[in-house]
């Protein structure tokens, strides 16, 4: 099913161009950013604007049809965060070297399931952050 294309560009403005996951603005790659669904429709995931948000084709990838992941810390089963029920800076946070932080169980389950602090996304987090460019 394709998506309606005033819901793509609702969740492209939304988002402010950005990765709702990992926040790469769309200039830092070559692919476009996707539409996700972020409960996929396997899951029963609709798709509604409240079921899609703006990602990366790294994240998206990395993500796949997963809803849940394990904890780093605590090796609990936890949901992945949700970009449209849950505020990113509660869950994330950067440091000045470019190194994400998860914040809260679902922060660091989907950092580790997405792999957001690869090498050259830490390299690349850290430029943006020193031009100001990292949201
Ligand atoms: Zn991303």
């Amino acid at each position: 099913m394709k998506l309606a294309s005033d819901a793509r560009e609702l969740v492209q403005r939304r988002a402010q161009g950005a990765c709702e996951y990992c926040r790469f603005p769309q200039s830092t790659s070559i692919l476009p950013h996707q539409v996700d669904h972020i409960i996929g429709r396997q899951h029963r995931g609709s798709d509604g604007v409240d079921n899609l948000c703006l990602c990366c084709i790294r994240c998206n990838l990395k993500k796949g049809p997963n809803i849940a992941s394990i904890d780093p810390v605590t090796s609990a089963i936890v949901p992945l965060y949700h970009p449209r029920r849950q505020s990113w800076g509660e869950h994330f946070s950067v440091g000045s070297d470019g190194t994400m932080h998860g914040v809260t169980a679902e922060g660091r389950a989907t950092m580790h399931l997405l792999d957001m602090n690869d090498e050259g996304r830490v390299r690349l987090r850290a430029l943006l952050l020193r031009r100001g460019w990292h949201p």
